[in-house]
């Protein structure tokens, strides 16, 4: 079998649990298996170059960032191979570009476009282990590019899907894919499966165990994916196509995502055009605007709310300032507000489900600021204090526990 496996940051995050990931190849490798290994950079190391970044600059050119970031998984990268050498294996390191892969040009947050493998194969044919620096590929200069934060996940689905691997196995801190962050809600419950769509849910509102563009390439291919830990043995979560013939779960799991920000603009004329003008100003400026919630008009006027991502507040804010400023009667800017969601793919064929969040929200004291919804999914946006309790009464509601 070809077996891709991923390690994340944790998994490598000192030279012990190299160590660890070094141990645990070789046992797959002993087993009989052909074996891509991806890594992430270790723990923190990504922040800590930004940070450095952001000692000089404010706003460093995203080119250099790529080069200074895409540095991290290279140290892992080498160091993982020379353990595994150092233990009679034969290991080969190599950096996105070494693994043939090609990605679009937009630096910090590029697409892949397409893997050459012919290295890879022919390593793997020779009986070596590969190792593959994560989150990163080259654009069609050849300059290095990274793939958005949590990218090393996108590199190992991406690798076993072009390589046709048997498994895409992705090793972290969490034994799997809970009905919650554990780390909110101790009672969060482990599932043995979920749906491609209902991942890509939770990953897209908050659930950073997987990165989100990962998990729409896996649908995308069909790379199924198993998400395990390195720290223990166990079957982990499959995350595959649902089968018709099984039951929806009606909720499946709950996300929260505190980078959030609100804008409000106060005493919009209500006349046609005038949102266009408003989101396409945020647009051109690559501002993503999530939930928006529009107020019936009075008089005339209306208000108008919206999300975006935190770090992208003061761009926003900027744009309002500037481009539309003199057309309204005022804008308030709050970060202190997160997106509490609910998924499952039972709520296509079932009503109530929002009922029942709205009312046990309340009856928690917990005032809900936006709403949007889709065919499976619930978001509400509510004050940043609240949206761990709010995970946990959602949870508690929903029996997510049983
Ligand atoms: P890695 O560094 O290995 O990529 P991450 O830190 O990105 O790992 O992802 C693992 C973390 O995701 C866990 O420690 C857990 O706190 C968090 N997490 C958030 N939502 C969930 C969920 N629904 N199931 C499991 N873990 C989750
Ligand atoms: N090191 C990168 C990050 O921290 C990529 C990854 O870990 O997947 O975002
Ligand atoms: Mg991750």
């Amino acid at each position: 079998m070809l077996i891709v496996q991923k390690y994340g940051g944790t998994s490598v995050g000192d030279l012990e649990r190299i160590k660890n990931v070094a141990n645990r190849v070789a046992k797959t490798k002993d087993a009989g298996n052909d074996m891509v290994v991806v890594v992430s950079a270790m723990s923190g190391e990504t922040n800590k170059l930004i940070e450095y970044a952001h000692y000089f600059s404010k706003t460093p050119s995203k080119r250099e960032m790529d080069i200074l970031l895409s540095s991290g998984e290279r140290v892992t990268a080498s160091l993982l191979a020379i353990a595994l050498q150092e233990m009679g294996y034969g290991a080969v390191a190599m950096t996105g570009r070494q693994a043939g892969i090609k990605t679009d040009n937009s630096h910090t947050f590029a697409r892949i476009e397409s893997i050459n493998t012919d290295t890879i194969k022919k390593e793997i044919d020779r009986g070596n282990i590969v190792i593959v620096a994560g989150f990163q590929g080259i654009n069609e200069n050849g300059e290095v590019t990274t793939l958005g934060r949590g990218g090393s996940d996108l590199s190992a689905v991406a690798l076993a899907g072009a390589l046709g691997a048997d498994a895409c196995e992705i090793y972290s801190d969490v034994d799997g894919i809970y009905t919650t962050d554990p780390r909110i809600e101790p009672k969060a419950k482990k599932l043995d499966f979920i749906s491609y769509d209902e991942m890509l849910e939770l990953s897209s509102l908050g659930a950073k165990v997987l990165q989100n563009r990962s998990v729409e390439l896996a649908k995308k291919m069909g790379v199924k994916i198993v998400a395990k830990s390195s720290f223990s043995e166990g079957e982990g979560t499959i995350i595959a196509q649902e089968d018709e013939s099984m039951e929806a779960v009606l909720v499946s799991g709950i996300a929260l995502d505190k980078n959030q920000a609100r804008v409000s603009l106060r005493d919009v004329p209500d006349k046609p055009g005038i949102a266009a003008d408003i989101f396409t100003k945020l647009a051109d400026e690559q501002i993503n605007v999530d939930m928006i919630i529009q107020n019936a008009s009075k008089e005339g006027m209306t208000n108008l709310g919206f999300t975006v991502p935190q770090s992208e507040l003061v761009r926003a804010k900027k744009v309002i300032e500037n481009g539309v400023d003199h057309e309204i009667g005022g804008a308030d800017y709050d970060e202190d507000v997160c997106k509490v969601s609910i998924v499952g793919v039972g709520m296509k064929s079932h009503s109530g489900i929002a009922a029942t969040a709205f009312s046990v929200l309340a009856n928690s004291g917990i005032n809900i600021e936006m709403i949007s919804t889709s065919e499976i999914k619930i978001s509400m946006i509510v004050d940043e204090k609240y949206g761990e309790l709010a995970v946990r009464v959602l949870h508690d509601a929903y029996e997510l526990d049983k």
